[in-house]
């Protein structure tokens, strides 16, 4: 396919643009661009059919089924775009005056409210602009408190290894030194290891739940609790809130601080890489130390944009966050309610069961008993045998119109597939999966010579992943 660049012909163009309606100022020349602007030469056509064209080359939640584990693909209800496009919340600028600004003040305040009811956290920052930005903002407010009480000594974070891979990355760029603990053979924190981990220079303690294999953490009382009598904080990565939301809550578990991924559970479509939102909530003790300007709602009823925060971190985000996010979770919250909001959580839990359970028997699971929102299958057996990978398996599902599962994540578990359908899925969509992965187990063990030529049916096979990983070209050359 050509880029936009390489298409269309000098001179040709389909600029819209309205007459100017603010004055012409004549720059000076040392502000005005020396050389030319070079812009795609296309008719509107060409720039239709080049966008539909790129279109069909991807895979969406909008065409197929799209398991990504830890990622929560699901189907994103379209109001919840009508009301992010209301002229009313795009046509507003961050620095307007606040009286003119009141009902996207409200907007935030009222997801806060939400949330920290859904968390069970006392305030919250939409500042972070993603998963693993409101970890290292989560993590400074962890900082701020021990520094505010002159307790310099503690330097470490303890994470297990079941964790997310942001969560030990963000805790090293924080400053801290990262303790891991290891699982039990059942895949939950070793309690006993973590007690020996804990000390006078226990900072705080990551725990992502449902864990990377897609537990619920078996023993979170005793080890919330294990991390305060040490002196230390507790932070929940709550980037899969999708199982839990409206059942179990973060702060009735001893966590002070969490992250929530809002283009993950609170439904804004997040295949292309944002915009996204990964707001901060914490309990009262950490609530000066909260990313300023906070929204306060005052006596009268009208909201204002609170400064005056002398304890804050700081910005850790141009103005508020990516706001429009915020007014789609906002929706999301609104239009399933109280109760639709559980539901989805337990529909996908549900689904994840029906899926784990009908494949168990074919595939090797390494933790069949029960799952949370996603489960894992363990290929190490079949590479080992008939030298068929995960990757090979992942890339004959693209044959099947199915978008795989993550590949290699999480890194304990060898040849790792992590399946996460969500609770959009049917019964039918899932029974479709369940008979596809059953297809491709015994296609790639019949004729596992064959497997790695997969996939066969669609526009790109397998691209160089490593020349891509390692020789990256992201710009364009012009007049090559
Ligand atoms: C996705 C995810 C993150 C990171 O979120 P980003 O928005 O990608 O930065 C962190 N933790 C968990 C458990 C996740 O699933």
């Amino acid at each position: 396919m050509k880029l936009i660049f390489e298409k269309g012909s000098t001179g040709r163009g389909c600029d819209l643009l309205p007459p100017s309606d603010v004055p012409v100022i004549n720059l000076e020349d040392k502000f005005k661009r020396q050389s030319k602007l070079n812009l795609p030469n296309v008719s509107e056509t060409e720039l239709s059919r080049h966008y539909t064209e790129l279109m069909k080359k991807t895979f969406g939640v909008n065409d197929g089924f799209y398991p990504l584990g830890s990622c929560t693909m699901k189907y994103n209800p379209k109001i919840n775009d009508d009301m992010a496009k209301l002229p009313g919340f795009t046509d507003i600028h961050p620095l307007q005056s606040e009286e003119t600004t009141q009902g996207a003040l409200e907007v935030m305040a009222l997801a806060e409210e939400y949330l920290c009811e859904i968390t069970g956290m006392d305030n919250m920052s939409f500042q972070p602009a993603a998963g693993a930005h409101g970890e290292f903002t989560g993590l400074q407010l962890i900082k701020a408190y021990h520094e505010k009480r002159g307790d310099s000594k503690r330097d470490k974070i303890i994470v297990p290894d079941s964790a997310h891979g942001t969560n030990p990355a963000s805790a090293a760029m924080v400053g801290y030194k990262v303790i891991n603990v290891p699982s039990t053979n059942e895949g939950y924190v070793d309690v006993d290891a973590l007690r020996d981990a804990v000390g006078e220079d226990t900072a705080g303690f990551m725990l992502t739940n449902p864990n990377t294999l897609g537990l619920f953490e078996a023993n979170i009382l005793e080890i919330t609790n294990i991390i305060h009598q040490a002196g230390g904080l507790n932070y929940y990565d709550g980037a899969n809130l999708n199982a839990i939301m409206g059942i179990a809550r973060p702060g009735d578990m001893g966590f002070d601080v969490v992250h929530l991924n809002l283009h993950k559970t609170f439904s804004t479509p997040h295949g292309g890489g944002g915009p996204g939102s990964g707001p901060v909530g914490c309990k009262l003790l950490l609530s000066d130390y909260l990313p300023s300007p906070r929204v306060i709602k005052g006596a009268e009823g009208s909201y204002h944009l609170s400064y005056d925060n002398p304890d804050s971190i700081g910005r850790v985000k141009a103005f508020y966050g990516n706001f429009l996010v915020v007014v789609r979770a906002l929706t999301y919250i609104l239009s399933l309610g109280k109760e639709g909001l559980k539901h989805a959580s337990i529909n996908a839990v549900l689904n994840a069961n029906y899926m784990m359970h009908q494949l168990k028997d074919t595939y090797h699971i390494p933790f069949s008993d029960h799952c949370m929102h996603e489960f894992i299958i363990s290929l190490e057996d079949l590479k080992k045998e008939k030298g068929v990978s995960a990757l090979d398996v992942a890339k004959a599902m693209l044959d099947y119109g199915m978008h795989p599962p993550t590949m290699y994540f999480p890194l304990n578990v060898p040849e790792a597939l992590m399946v996460e359908p969500t609770e959009t899925e049917s019964k039918e969509t899932l029974d479709e999966a369940v008979r596809v992965y059953k297809k491709i187990y015994e296609e790639v063990t019949s004729n596992p010579e064959l497997a790695h030529g997969y996939p066969r049916n669609t526009v790109i096979g397998r691209p160089d992943e490593v020349g891509a990983a390692r020789n990256p070209v992201l710009r364009y050359v012009y007049n090559k």
